[in-house]
């Protein structure tokens, strides 16, 4: 049954939900599930493109923390997210959907570069493309590379599967009475400073009015909840 609500999406990751148990790295078998529910979702007729982040490997700032340069932690940061985007293609073919990883720093042996116009091209054949390698610039982050993504396909709206269950007004782990909003315009994520996604990410997607849906990629089966409008989830938006 096709969701009436949406053509096209991005999916965006945080890399952390590649861990599954873990504590970094790659967990193959929960890339299997997320995998799945990938599929579930491509099944109903939704046009999927996926970003993918790096934190289960590297973060620049981290890595800036222990002296690393700033610029050069990023680019490693930005490495680390291809290879999960590879990860998540090969669970993908394994699940028998198509997929194409398209990366914003060229490197022709390993994935295409990125091409807008080829992009939409394997959308409409019913590919999953995974954009992989963030901007491509240090000092941005994976979800204003999603941001920036889902505005240049004229995806519907943006689905960020994290650890939370969507957006509070304080952060839940620390206060158990913290409360999540069911919605949320861009202008109070901003003035509020909370933690959605970063500041470019959320201004580039009120720019562009794509609605950003927070979500908890944790619990199975909740992307579908999420994609019909039924799922546990804070929707930001004008
Ligand atoms: N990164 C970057 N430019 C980008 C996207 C990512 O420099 O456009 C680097 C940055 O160091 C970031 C790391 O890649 O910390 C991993 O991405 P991110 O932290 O967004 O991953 P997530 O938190 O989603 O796992």
């Amino acid at each position: 049954m096709p969701h009436s609500r949406f053509k096209r999406v991005l999916l965006k990751l945080s890399g952390e939900v590649l861990m599954g148990e873990q504590q970094f790295g790659i967990d193959p078998s929960y890339v299997a599930r997320l995998a799945e529910e990938v599929k579930a979702a491509k099944d109903t007729g939704l046009e999927v493109c996926l970003v993918i982040g790096g934190g289960n490997i590297f973060r620049g700032i981290s890595g800036a923390a222990k002296g690393l340069d700033r610029t050069t932690g990023d680019y490693m940061g930005m490495l680390a997210t291809v290879m999960n985007a590879l990860a998540m293609q090969n669970a993908l073919e394994k699940a028998g959907v198509q997929t194409r990883v398209q990366s914003a720093i060229p490197m022709a042996s390993v994935c295409e570069p990125y091409i807008r116009r080829r992009a939409e091209r394997h959308l409409e054949k019913g590919r999953v493309v995974i954009f992989a390698a963030g901007t491509g610039n240090p000092f941005f982050t994976t979800d204003t590379g999603a941001a920036l993504r889902a505005a240049e396909m004229g995806c519907d709206a943006l689905f960020k599967g994290t650890s939370v269950d969507g957006v509070y007004d304080c952060d839940p782990k620390k206060f158990p009475d913290a409360t999540r909003f069911e919605t949320i315009t861009y202008s109070k994520v901003l003035s509020d400073n909370l933690k959605v996604m970063d500041a470019a990410a959320v201004a580039l997607c009120r720019e562009n009015n794509i609605p950003i849906v927070v979500f908890s990629i944790r619990e199975k089966g909740n992307l579908a909840h999420v994609l019909a409008g039924n799922g546990i989830q804070t929707t930001v938006q004008e």
